[in-house]
């Protein structure tokens, strides 16, 4: 089955594309046109002046931003708790917020381009199935409260037998339903959850969200914005005072480099001090390559967003995010004016062997496809072997801390990076765009747990 996703499909295959066909200077290059790239170039036209250029290997929004679930989701893979542990409360609810503040940046992106594609926002559910993730969650959202963020009450089945184990301290962060409460809030009724977890999250197509973006980017700053495309980055040369990007046969010279790739490695970094930063760059990061399917239904306009923790997670090998199968429903135009629900499943990942390439062209994994299957099987009794409408996969980059790089490399200012996916990424790419603009243009930020490690 060849790699065919929702939000491509839904893009304009007629836009004109062009590629670096000279020797070029700007003031900023930003390498790789997902959504990351496109925030970041956004927020730098708006507050500086300086002129920007977008390379882009492939074509925009081709990435993971094509080939996502599409949840806009305020939440980091990694629990709360050991983010915590590792930098502080303080440190750990400012990244919070950063990531609040990011759904104003969205809407400040939306409105400003004046966009009208589906953006929907609305309460998420997401079910546990065990004792261990009720506490672990319970403890993410009692360190929360400490910190003064907003928390959701929790939902547990008033007949779990654990009840009695669940320390004092969390008393006042639940409640008890009935089973009929958390099977009409998960639209399941497979008993395996005994927890609900609501939140606030959004649905867009991510791709199309970044082309009528850029359209209207390149449109309002046609003196300040150049985007190539099929303009793959080989090599990022830093020198004292500017840095020379290889493209092809053409070099661009700049005077910061913004990488906003991901987590894809395909280019050396080659600094005056040798190979540190490139060593220490590759180093940190790995892939994870992610399958998902979507289905057709017909259309009752009722989004919804779910996320299912099992017993057994899914997963080909371990990864290191919190794996769980996630669900979105929304209204979705297949033929031109012809409104369907679609339903889109993910959940099964695997970890790229490490210096592995991902290839776009990978066949859908049959394990993959077996899990989603019995997913949707067992969670809502259908069977749909051959009716998906849409199969696809992509690479979401993983840092060694599981925390998105923003900012400016330790030991090279030109050199910035706004990436590291880590399993949940809309709003992480559109706070960072904000912050590196930010930092370009000269303001000051408190230390953050996106700052970069000196050392890996
Ligand atoms: C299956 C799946 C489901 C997901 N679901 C969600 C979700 O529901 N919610 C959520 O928030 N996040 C989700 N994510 C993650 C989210 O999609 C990503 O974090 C986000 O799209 C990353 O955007 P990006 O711009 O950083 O990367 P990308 O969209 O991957 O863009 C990076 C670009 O850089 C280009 N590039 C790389 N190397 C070079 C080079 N050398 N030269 C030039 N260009 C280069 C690539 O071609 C690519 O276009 C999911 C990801 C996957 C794979």
């Amino acid at each position: 089955m060849e790699n065919r996703s929702p939000w491509i499909h839904q893009l304009n295959h007629k836009r004109t594309i062009e590629t670096l066909h000279s020797d070029i200077e700007t003031d900023i290059a930003i390498v790789g046109a997902g959504i990351a790239g496109v925030s970041t170039a956004f927020f730098l036209l708006k507050h500086t002046d300086k002129k920007v250029v977008i390379l882009e290997g492939f074509k925009l929004a081709h990435g993971a931003t094509g080939h996502n679930a599409g949840q806009i989701a305020g939440y980091f893979e990694r629990p709360f708790r050991e983010i915590v542990n590792e930098f502080g409360l303080d440190m750990a609810c400012l990244a919070h917020k950063d990531l609040e503040y990011a759904w104003e940046l969205l809407d400040e992106m939306y409105t400003e381009a004046g966009l009208d594609i589906p953006l929907v926002r609305l309460t998420s559910f997401s079910g546990l199935s065990t004792q261990e993730q009720i506490l672990g969650h319970l403890e993410n959202n009692f360190l929360r409260r400490s910190g003064g963020l907003y928390t959701r009450t929790m939902e547990i089945l008033e007949t779990v037998d654990f009840l009695d184990e669940i320390p004092e301290k969390y008393h006042d962060l639940f409640t008890l339903v009935p089973r009929e409460e958390i099977a009409l809030k998960l639209e399941t009724f497979d008993s395996q959850y005994i927890a609900v977890l609501s939140g606030q999250k959004g649905v867009v197509n991510s791709a199309l969200f970044c082309q009528e973006v850029t359209a209207y980017l390149l449109s309002k700053y046609k003196d300040r914005l150049s985007l190539y495309e099929h303009s793959p980055v080989a090599k990022v040369v830093l020198k004292d005072d500017k840095v020379i990007l290889d493209v092809i046969k053409h070099t661009l010279t700049c005077d910061k480099v913004i990488l906003c790739t991901n987590g894809f490695g395909n280019f050396d970094i080659i600094s005056p001090s040798g190979l540190a930063i490139d060593t220490r760059f590759h180093h940190n990061l790995s892939g994870v390559v992610a399958f998902m399917s979507g289905y057709l239904e017909p259309h009752t306009g009722t989004p919804a967003v779910l996320s299912y923790y099992q017993r057994n997670a899914p997963g080909l090998t371990d990864n290191p995010g919190d794996p769980y199968f996630y669900v979105t429903r929304r209204s979705y135009e297949y033929e031109e004016k012809a409104l369907h629900n679609l339903v889109s499943v993910g959940g099964p990942d695997f970890a790229l062997e490490e210096h592995a390439k991902y290839s776009r062209d990978l066949e859908f994994s049959t394990t993959a496809k077996a899990q989603l299957d019995e997913f949707v099987s067992r969670t809502y009794d259908k069977t749909l072997e051959k009716d998906y409408a849409f199969m696809w996969h992509g690479v979401m980059g993983y840092t060694r801390n599981l925390l998105r790089m923003i900012g400016p490399d330790p030991d090279h200012s030109h050199l910035l990076y706004n990436l590291g996916c880590n399993g949940v990424g809309i709003l992480t790419s559109i706070f960072g765009g904000y912050k590196v603009a930010r930092m370009i243009k000269g303001d000051k930020f408190l230390p953050s747990i996106f700052d970069i490690p000196k050392r890996i």
